[in-house]
């Protein structure tokens, strides 16, 4: 564990690694603003306006205090960033996975756009966008993240909240259920309730749940029920807008969401089945606002007689459609559903929207009815609470972690959009954020909450270390645990590998019994080698039983009595293994943070392998030069006695072995 003992000394460390370049003294400014964008932040942030303005406005180069001073009006966030502890710390491998999901998805060219409303079938079929926001505020969005759509039931949860703030849950469920109803969005059933009243049991009758038709327009008749029908839109608006960040002194440059009164005009004339559902409401006398003219207010026509709209239904209506025809982009509803994500806290502003207690309240109700009656089968594969509407869009909450937007105006059968689901489908067979995800028990899927290096690290390391050491106590917990125990290092370098190197017989047996199956490592050797160079003949014995054709691998060593240099020993051994990948990956932010938190640029694993040999081998020049300018020795050799020139020179990286061969 790192103890920090304050800010400005941990951000003087860890900025002054991740940026200085030649004068340790001085910082570029723009390397600033570069590490902010490149983790997702934006530039039209709220919290950074002010740096952003004195980063503008400052000399290119600063000095520390300087940097001090200018990072003080986000200082925490800075903190954060520079450290890679924002929600989504890889958030350019995130981005790169999800370019190429949407990708793919694009091609989806299937389903119908909805057309009992008639302006939205004349929208642009082939429209996709997805915008993610997390809870940090970084902001990733592609395709038509910028286009006004129709809100329609992706209001229903928001104006939950609304009415879950005003009224409180017990009062606001008098009114509307909590049950998934199974049945089409628009359905007139509604479901019965038994109430006490003096001790005598009455039945009433109330929507299932807030998320369909009836419910939602009952929902909307609760929104502050005793005023008119402007000040009431005004008011849902405004509470958009403070959950888009849009109440940000003016700074952030979301507006308002825009009515759209065709759509709303059109909804009336064409909502016979909502109009319907109005009346049913009326009749089960739970709608509020009841306005029921009195006798004396009638007008006694000789012939004939006055017909009687109930004022009560049409205002619930009326505000209904309105709120449905309200329209936001993809950015804007996926920053209203990381607010939801946030427990109420808007990202962006940082204000407190809503109430902890009614995001806890909402989710399980958008979990088992916010996507239609395919909301159960939905939930059981993608395990996220999420709401979908007819003008094609759908959100996604990810507690804690992020809010995310698809738009695509196709629907599939139950009215969800198709490319929507395809890509909240593949957004969860990728990431771990299923809610009954639990512990990992697939290392092909990521925990996007972890730096991608240290979760490769992670899903190795331990297995490795406890192979290598012959700690089969913790190979017994990893296994009861379904841990994968075939999982490799940046060389695929497994513990069966490893055990074998180190003479671990029981380790080799507790291994073969859990069905491990030998694979082989970088240079294509199998753990029968480590064995047999090490000379440990039971363990061959062992191997042979298996009789599989083990090949050897291929190792090359220029120069075995050239001169060494030394590898550094470091006693967190999952740091090092995430430096390792990390130089694997072309990882230069993660290096550098590693290295801000301490481990040794040199550090080497039970393969003594260091961060050189692994971006040598892979032909990263970029990160060989940042290891080369960190002071990393050249001359570290490997359990094989490989130095990192070695493995340039057998993997054909013709740049970086020319780069190191300079050095000699
Ligand atoms: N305004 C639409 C209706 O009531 C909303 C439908 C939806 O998106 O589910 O028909």
């Amino acid at each position: 564990m790192i103890i920090i003992p304050n800010i400005r000394q941990s951000v003087k460390k860890t900025y002054f690694i991740l940026c200085v370049k030649k004068n340790p003294n001085l910082i570029k400014t723009k390397n600033i603003k570069n590490a902010l964008l490149k983790s997702g932040l934006k530039s039209n942030d709220n919290r950074l306006y002010t740096l952003f303005q004195k980063l503008d406005t400052c000399a290119n180069e600063i000095y520390y205090d300087d940097f001090i001073k200018i990072i003080s009006s986000a200082g925490l966030l800075v903190e954060k960033t520079l450290r890679g502890e924002l929600a989504l710390p890889d958030f350019s491998d995130f981005s790169k996975n999800i370019d190429e999901m949407f990708k793919e998805v694009a091609k989806n060219k299937s389903g119908e756009l909805a057309s009992y409303i008639p302006p939205l079938a004349k929208v642009d079929p082939d429209q996709f966008g997805i915008s993610i926001v997390t809870v940090d505020g970084q902001v990733y969005q592609k395709g038509d993240f910028d286009v006004d759509f129709s809100l329609q039931s992706l209001c229903k949860p928001f104006n939950y909240c609304f009415v879950l703030e005003k009224l409180g849950l017990e009062l606001v469920h008098k009114h509307v259920g909590q049950e998934p109803s199974g049945r089409q969005f628009n359905d007139l059933t509604l479901l019965t309730r038994s109430l006490k009243s003096n001790s005598e049991k009455k039945l009433t009758s109330i929507p299932y749940n807030p998320m369909i038709n009836a419910g939602a327009i009952m929902t909307a008749g609760l929104i502050n029920s005793n005023d008119n029908y402007e000040n009431r839109l005004s008011f849902v608006k405004e509470q958009y807008g403070k959950l888009i960040g849009w109440s940000a002194k003016g700074k952030f440059d979301s507006k308002f969401p825009r009515f759209n009164k065709d759509v709303a005009r059109e909804e009336n004339f064409t909502g016979h089945n909502n109009l319907a559902i109005g009346y049913l409401l009326m009749a089960t006398g739970n709608l509020p606002g009841k306005k029921t003219k009195l006798k004396k207010d009638i007008d006694n026509k000789k012939d004939g007689f006055d017909f009687y709209i109930e004022p009560a239904v049409t205002e619930a209506l009326k505000l209904y459609f309105s709120i449905c025809s309200l329209e936001m982009t993809s950015t804007e509803i996926a920053t209203a559903a990381a607010t939801l994500a946030n427990n109420g806290v808007c990202p962006i502003t940082q204000s407190r929207i809503l109430n902890q207690k009614t995001v806890r309240d909402c989710l399980p109700v958008l979990q088992s009815s916010g996507m239609y009656d395919a909301s159960g089968a939905f939930f059981q594969e993608v395990g996220l609470p999420a709401k979908s509407g007819v003008g094609g869009g759908v959100f996604l909450v990810i507690p804690q972690l992020m809010g995310i937007c698809i738009f695509s105006p196709r629907l599939d059968e139950q009215g969800n959009s198709v490319r929507g689901i395809e890509m909240a489908k593949r957004i969860t067979s990728k990431y771990l954020v299923h809610m009954f995800d639990g512990a990992m028990t697939n290392a092909d899927r990521i925990d996007p909450r972890i730096p991608i290096s240290r979760w490769r690290a992670n899903s190795c390391g331990e297995a490795i270390w406890a192979a290598s050491n012959g700690d089969i106590r913790t190979l017994e917990r990893l296994a009861s645990e379904q841990k994968d125990l075939s999982v490799g290092n940046s060389d695929m370098r497994t513990p069966l590998h490893l055990a074998a190197a180190e003479g671990q017989l029981e380790v080799v047996q507790f291994l073969i019994k859990q069905g491990v199956k030998p694979v082989p490592d970088r240079w294509g050797g199998y753990g029968y080698f480590d064995a047999k160079n090490n000379n440990h003949d039971k363990i061959l014995k062992e191997l042979d039983k298996l009789n599989i054709k083990f090949l050897q691998p291929i190792h090359l060593v220029e120069d075995p009595n050239g001169k060494t240099d030394e590898v550094a020993n470091y006693d967190d051994e999952l740091m090092v293994s995430e430096l390792l990948f990390a130089a694997a990956r072309n990882d230069i932010t993660g290096i550098r943070q590693l290295i801000a938190k301490g481990v040794p640029v040199h550090a080497g694993n039970f393969d003594s392998r260091t961060a050189l040999h692994l971006a040598a081998a892979e032909g990263n020049l970029e990160t060989v030069k940042l290891l080369i300018n960190y002071k990393h020795p050249i001359n570290v050799r490997d359990r094989w006695k490989s130095t990192p020139l070695d493995e340039a020179k057998r993997e054909n990286r013709i740049s970086v072995y020319n780069f190191l061969k300079k050095l000699l």
